[in-house]
């Protein structure tokens, strides 16, 4: 018998064999989608506004929406003005600055908002210091700020050195995130775990099974609060982690995955039409 999602390299005991068992209409009802966009759907770039979106995908992404009854989420650090930037047909249900900013069914988080005066006292501090570095960019979310060092993977670790000095006096309202060539300095209260928690208590996510996919460690609090509701987890990359229930290679790899799902979802139609 075919599994109900696409061939995927799988964990022993994943709870993706129990969505596998699934007929494809059932998996329609079940399964709900959480989706990683930098490093899991595009490739990465030099900077975060030079990524490419793939011609494909928006038509893929959106028949996954249409067949999925809408639970399909975007969940990442970029702010919800990027987003919309990025996939401009196409208004998703988006969990943007990490949850910090959030559209769709779902009610924000949290609303502690002591965070917002942490990142004020923040920013002069942060524009004295880096502009002496080169290769620095700082990108101002408004909700949170990331400085990618793609430029100039050379200043990591006295980068972080730094960024953990400054941010001492805020640490019980920030955080500072790393990522792939980038340190956010984030909200405490917001993780890509709160946006699958809230949108897990409302239709059309609720009572369905999250597949959370993403590519780094800003993904693992997303991931833990999939299999906390009974999901499951891809990593996309390299890397192993013992919170992902199975691992696809790259971006474009998880592109086709998609795709081939939406097809799967649709019997045989072919979704990218
Ligand atoms: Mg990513």
């Amino acid at each position: 018998m075919q599994q109900a999602l696409p061939p995927l390299e799988l964990q022993p005991g994943s709870p993706a064999v129990r969505l596998n068992r699934l007929e494809p209409g059932d998996l329609r009802q079940r399964l709900a989608l959480f989706l990683d966009i930098d490093g899991t759907l595009i490739d990465l770039a030099r900077t975060p506004q030079s990524v490419q979106v793939p011609e494909m995908l928006p038509g893929v992404l959106c028949a996954l929406e249409a067949r999925l009854d809408g639970a399909l989420a975007l969940v990442t650090g970029r702010s919800l003005a990027d987003v919309d930037r990025l996939f401009p047909a196409r208004r998703f249900v988006v969990g943007a600055q990490h949850g910090g900013e959030m559209r769709g069914p779902a009610r924000q988080p949290r609303q502690e908002m002591a965070f917002v005066a942490a990142l004020n006292r923040l920013r002069p501090r942060l524009e004295t210091i880096l502009p002496s570095w080169s290769g620095l960019l700082l990108e101002d979310k408004g909700r949170s700020i990331a400085i990618h060092y793609r430029e100039n993977p050379s200043v990591a670790f006295e980068l972080k050195t730094i960024l953990n000095r400054i941010m001492a006096p805020e640490i019980g309202a920030l955080e500072l995130l790393e990522g792939k060539c980038v340190f956010e300095i984030k909200p405490r209260n917001f993780d890509k775990g709160d946006v699958v928690r809230a949108l897990m208590t409302v239709a059309p996510f609720k009572g369905r099974i999250p597949i959370f996919i993403g590519d780094d460690e800003t993904d693992r609090a997303g991931m833990a609060a999939s299999r906390a509701h009974g999901g499951c987890t891809i990593r996309v990359g390299d890397k192993r982690d013992l919170l992902a229930d199975g691992f696809l290679p790259s971006p474009a790899a998880t592109r086709a995955w998609l795709r081939e799902l939406a097809i799967r979802l649709d019997h045989g139609v072919d979704a990218a039409q």
